[in-house]
C-alpha cells in the first residue's frame, strides 16, 4: 500500500525562531509513522537550520521553488542542484507562483526537469482558477499543465513525481471556498486518465496524487477518503501545530482502517 503523504506548505511565512518552535512542537505531537510520510515546505532561509534539527525518521523537507538553471549568473536565484542535499522534494507550480510571479507552462516545465534532473521529486501543482471553473475549462487546464509540465520526463520519472491537484479557487488565500469531494475525485481521476494516456496505466497508479485547498483537521477525513487521493497539501493550517498533528494522525487512521479491512 502507499504511503499517505502530508505536506505542510510554510509559504513565506516564519522566521528561524519561529519555524524551530513549530518543529519543537512537531516533534512533541507526532509519532513516527510508517504509514505516513510527513514533508515540511519552509522558506529557503529556514530550510538549512531545519535540516539539522528534524528527525530524519519523521520529517522528510521541501523546497518551495527554486530555479531551473544548476548555476551561473542568476542574481538572486537558488538551484535544484543547491538544494540536492538538504531535500527530497521541491514544490513546483503553485498557483501563487503562476499568478503572483508570472510562472508560464514552459517555466513550470523547465523547473520539473531541473528538480528530476537533481534527484529532487517535484510536487507538481495544478488546478483551475474560479473564472475557469465557471466556463467549463477545468479539464482542458489541467490537460495543458499537466501535458507540458511532464514533457520532458521519461515515464520512469513521471511513476515518482507527485502531482497535487489544487483548484485555485479553494486555496484559503484565493477565497478558499469549501471543495466538494465528489468535485475533487472527479479531477483526481481525470488526472490519472491524462497519465495513463500519456504514460501507460501502471505509471498512473504509481503517481501520487494529493488534494490541497483549505484542508484543515476538520476537513482531512473526507479529502483523504477520496478513491485515489494518496495525500494533502496543506497551506495554512500546516502553521498550526495541533491542526497540522490532527491531519497526520487522521491520515494514519484511515490507512490503519484500511489495512484492517484488507486483512
Ligand atoms: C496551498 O497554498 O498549497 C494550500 C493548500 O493552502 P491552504 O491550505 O491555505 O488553502
Amino acid at each position: 500500500m502507499k504511503k499517505t503523504l502530508i505536506v505542510a506548505n510554510w509559504k513565506m511565512n516564519l522566521s528561524t525562531h519561529e519555524a524551530s518552535v513549530l518543529v519543537h512542537r512537531l516533534h512533541q505531537t507526532i509519532p513516527t509513522h510508517r504509514s505516513v510520510e510527513v514533508v515540511l515546505a519552509p522558506n529557503l532561509l529556514v530550510l538549512q537550520p531545519i535540516s539539522v534539527e528534524i528527525d530524519r525518521h519523521k520529517f522528510g523537507l521541501a523546497a518551495q521553488n527554486a530555479y531551473h538553471r544548476d548555476s551561473g549568473a542568476f542574481t538572486g536565484e537558488v538551484s535544484y542542484t543547491m538544494l540536492q542535499d538538504l531535500v527530497h522534494y521541491c514544490i513546483v507550480g503553485h498557483s501563487e507562483r503562476r499568478i503572483y510571479f508570472n510562472e508560464t507552462l514552459e517555466v513550470v516545465r523547465d523547473k520539473v526537469a531541473a528538480s528530476v534532473r537533481n534527484g529532487i521529486t517535484p510536487i507538481l501543482c495544478v488546478g483551475e482558477t474560479k473564472q475557469e471553473r465557471t466556463e467549463n475549462q477545468t479539464k482542458q487546464v489541467i490537460h495543458d499543465q499537466i501535458v507540458t509540465a511532464l514533457f520532458r520526463l521519461t515515464s520512469e520519472e513521471v511513476s515518482e513525481v507527485v502531482i497535487a491537484y489544487e483548484p485555485v479557487w479553494a486555496i484559503s488565500t484565493f477565497g478558499g471556498e469549501v471543495a466538494k469531494p465528489h468535485d475533487i475525485k472527479l479531477v483526481i481521476d481525470y488526472i490519472r486518465k491524462q497519465i495513463a494516456d500519456l504514460y501507460g496505466q501502471r505509471v498512473s497508479e504509481e503517481v501520487r496524487v494529493l488534494y490541497g485547498g483549505s484542508v484543515d483537521d476538520q476537513s482531512a477525513q473526507a479529502y483523504l477518503s477520496i478513491d485515489g487521493c494518496d495525500g494533502a497539501l496543506v497551506g495554512s493550517a500546516s502553521l498550526n501545530y495541533q491542526k497540522f498533528a490532527n491531519i497526520v494522525d487522521t491520515a494514519y487512521r484511515l490507512q490503519h482502517e484500511e489495512s484492517e479491512h484488507h486483512g
